[in-house]
């Protein structure tokens, strides 16, 4: 079970005009240093947090998987533990490792591959979502406004523990 960060479990819309040359406030220059140091006051997804201690109780190994570097470990852990997210594996990008979110998230499956059978992952992206779903993995997609999108029913398969959950939480159609 793979849970992403930034636009995920983190909402992201107050800070993400520092990254996002997108976005109508962003200002030329993208200040990734801003955004993650300012992402400690960011708000929790809460339906995202709940569906993730639910698939926990449910005994699904919680894996989170981030772009963001090393460095922003201790910030990036305190922010879970203060809200409450609870999780048994956490990835980050090596510092100073400028590779695209995508390639660096590919090595992370890769190692992952290795130990866990991976049921579902929870993401915004859609260059990592397309990557996901290129290996197998079904998603479920968080919109731009933190939203779901509901996961294909026929792409989970019968995992009927994760149907479950997903059911349970109006997350499946
Ligand atoms: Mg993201």
């Amino acid at each position: 079970m793979i849970f992403d960060v930034d636009g995920t479990l983190c909402d992201v819309r107050e800070i993400r005009h520092h990254v996002d040359p997108s976005h109508p406030k962003f200002s030329g220059t993208r200040n990734f240093h801003r955004f993650h140091a300012q992402s400690e006051w960011a708000p929790v997804n809460r339906w995202v947090a709940r569906l993730l201690s639910d698939l926990a109780d449910s005994g699904f190994r919680i894996v989170i998987v981030t772009a963001r570097e090393a460095r922003w470990a201790p910030l990036t852990e305190r922010w879970l533990r203060e809200r409450g997210v609870e999780f048994d594996a956490i990835f980050y990008r090596p510092n100073n490792d400028g590779r695209k979110d995508v390639v660096v998230k590919t090595g992370f499956l890769k190692t992952l591959r290795r130990t866990d059978s991976i049921v579902l992952a929870v993401d915004d992206s859609a260059d990592v979502i397309a990557m996901w779903r290129q290996n197998s993995i079904p998603v479920l997609v968080v919109g731009l406004d933190g939203e779901a999108i509901k996961v294909d029913a026929e792409s989970v398969g019968s995992n009927a523990k994760l149907v479950k959950v997903l059911t349970k939480h109006n997350l499946i159609g």
